[in-house]
C-alpha cells in the first residue's frame, strides 16, 4: 500500500517509533529512523519488516531539541525520494515531580522535544506535501493530551500543545490531500514507561510486577498495556484511503482511560 513512499518517524530507534516504523515498513515504505542508542538492531529490524518490497532504511540522529539539527534531518530525508510523504513525530521524554520541585531545564527540554519538535518537522515537511497534493502526518501524543495527571506538568503541557497542533494543522490542509491527526495512547509497555514503573517500585518499596499491576489498575480499565504493534497498525490505516477524511482527530489507544 505505501511502496515507493518515505516516511519518516522521529525516536524510532526503540518503543512506540520503532512499531510504527516496522508496520509502515510491511506495507512498503522507505524509512528513515531517528532517535540515540543502539541503530543498528533497529535498521536491521525495519529493513526485515520491509524485506518483501526491499525497501530502504535510513537513520539520522538529529536532537530533536535542535532546529539546526531537525533541518539537517528533513533535508536529509528528503534527499532519497526528493520528499517526507509520512511524518511520524513521535519522539519524547518524561520528567515526574511536582511544579515545585520541577527542575526548569527538564521543562524546557521536554516542551522542546515532545512539542516545538514537530513544528519544525511539520513546518518543513508540509510545502512538498502541499505541492504532490498527499501527504499523511501523524503525531503521537498521549492520554495526556486529553486530561492530566499529577506530578506531569511539562508533558501533559506539551501533549494537550500537539493535539492543538493538530487540529490546526489539519484544519489549514483540510482541502488538500494531506491530513493530520494524533494518536493518543494510553500505558504502552516501552522504556520510557519501564523507568516509571521502577522509580514506582524503588520508592513504595514494591517489586516491578506489584508496581506495574498498580500504574495500570489506577488509569487503564483494559488492565492491559497498548502495544507499539497496535499503534503501528493505527498508524498505517491512518496512512490508508480509507482515512483519506480523517482530520483533526486525536485517537485515543487506551483500555478505556479517557472513557471514564
Ligand atoms: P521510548 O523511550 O521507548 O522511545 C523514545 C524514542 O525517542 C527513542 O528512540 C529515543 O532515542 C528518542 N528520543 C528521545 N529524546 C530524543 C531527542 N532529543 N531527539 C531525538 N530522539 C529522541 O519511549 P516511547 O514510550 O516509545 O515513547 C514514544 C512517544 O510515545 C513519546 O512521544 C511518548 O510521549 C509517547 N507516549 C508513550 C506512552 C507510553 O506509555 N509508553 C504513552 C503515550 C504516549
Amino acid at each position: 500500500m505505501l511502496r515507493g513512499k518515505t516516511a519518516l518517524v522521529t525516536g524510532s530507534t526503540s518503543g512506540i517509533g520503532l512499531g510504527v516504523a516496522q508496520a509502515l515498513a510491511r506495507q512498503g515504505a522507505n524509512l528513515v529512523l531517528n532517535g540515540f542508542g543502539d541503530v543498528e538492531e533497529p535498521k536491521r529490524l525495519v529493513a526485515e519488516a520491509g524485506k518483501a518490497f526491499g525497501i530502504s532504511v535510513s537513520h539520522h540522529g538529529a536532537d530533536m531539541s535542535k532546529p539546526d539539527q531537525i533541518a539537517d534531518m528533513m533535508a536529509f530525508a528528503a534527499k532519497g525520494s526528493g520528499q517526507v510523504d509520512i511524518l511520524v513525530n513521535n519522539a519524547g521524554i518524561q520528567h515526574v515531580a511536582k511544579i515545585e520541585d520541577f527542575p526548569a531545564e527538564k521543562w524546557d527540554a521536554i516542551i522542546a522535544i515532545n512539542l516545538t519538535s514537530a513544528f519544525h518537522t511539520t513546518r518543513l515537511a508540509l510545502p512538498a506535501m502541499q505541492a504532490a497534493n498527499w501527504g499523511r502526518i501523524i503525531n503521537i501524543a498521549s492520554t495526556h493530551g486529553l486530561v492530566a495527571s499529577m506530578q506531569k506538568s511539562a508533558y501533559v503541557a506539551a501533549k494537550h500543545g500537539i493535539v492543538g497542533f493538530t487540529k490546526v494543522a489539519a484544519l489549514e490542509n483540510a482541502t488538500t490531500g494531506v491530513t493530520v491527526n494524533a494518536i493518543c495512547p494510553g500505558w504502552v509497555l516501552t522504556p520510557l514507561v519501564q523507568k516509571q514503573i521502577d522509580e514506582r517500585a524503588a520508592k513504595d518499596g514494591k517489586s516491578a510486577d506489584e508496581a506495574k499491576r498498580e500504574l495500570l489498575g489506577e488509569k487503564q480499565p483494559s488492565l492491559q498495556f497498548t502495544t507499539p504493534e497496535e499503534l503501528g497498525e493505527l498508524a498505517v490505516f491512518l496512512c490508508s484511503p480509507a482515512a483519506n477524511n480523517v482530520r483533526g482527530v486525536a485517537w485515543q489507544v487506551d483500555g478505556g482511560w479517557t472513557a471514564q
